[in-house]
């Protein structure tokens, strides 16, 4: 997407550790009516799809995660990090290792939103090692219920997560793919 791209180059950050900063407009300060514009896109993308819910991890993914609900008018469910493994079996599980933060942890989704017959798209805001989609992939494969995919706002492709996920038979959709990026040159996409 070309304005993403546009917006990126402006105002994203590329620190040392391999991590984009861009807390302008989606992950700090969010600007709603661009998100608006990506959700759209996602629609777009996804909208025949028969989607009942979007299925993201707390806590970037959550705004996109919620525009793009309103654009399939579906409700947002929000996979919670947890440290308590079960509770009472009213909630599936999975392990996630973190990217950012260099550590696992476990997520949950109550049984209650999270149903047998439900089409879920997932949505995050970064896809780098996969994990974290990987990890809700498995909560929607533990509640039988479908997946139709995922959708990405920014993708770093020189990490696996993306081969990882399409390797497994997921559709995954980025709106915006880097190829490269360093502090020196910045970002460079496909
Ligand atoms: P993965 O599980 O694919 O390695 O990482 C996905 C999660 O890590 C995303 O939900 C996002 O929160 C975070 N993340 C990964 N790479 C970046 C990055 O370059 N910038 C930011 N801001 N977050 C990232």
């Amino acid at each position: 997407m070309q304005r993403l791209e546009e917006r990126i180059r402006r105002e994203g950050k590329v620190k040392a550790d391999g991590v984009l900063k861009v807390d302008s407009f989606l992950n700090h300060q969010m600007d709603m009516a661009f998100l608006g514009e990506l959700a759209q896109e996602f629609y777009r993308l996804f909208g025949d799809c028969g989607v009942t819910k979007i299925l993201t991890i707390e806590a970037s993914g959550i705004g996109i995660a919620c525009m793009t609900a309103q654009a399939f008018g579906v409700p947002a469910l929000f996979a919670k990090k947890t440290k308590t493994k079960n509770i009472a079996g009213e909630v599936y599980t999975s392990q996630v290792a973190s990217f950012t933060h260099g550590v696992s942890y476990d997520i949950m989704v109550s049984k209650e939103f999270l149903r047998p017959g439900d089409r879920v798209l997932m949505i995050d805001d970064f896809l780098a090692n996969g994990n974290a989609l990987l990890g809700l992939a498995e909560l929607v494969k533990n509640a039988g219920a479908g997946l139709i995919g995922a959708g990405i706002v920014i993708e770093k492709t020189f990490q696996p997560g993306g081969e990882k996920l399409r390797r497994q038979g997921i559709r995954v959709e980025s709106l915006a793919r880097i190829r490269s990026m360093s502090v020196e040159r910045g970002v460079e996409f496909y």
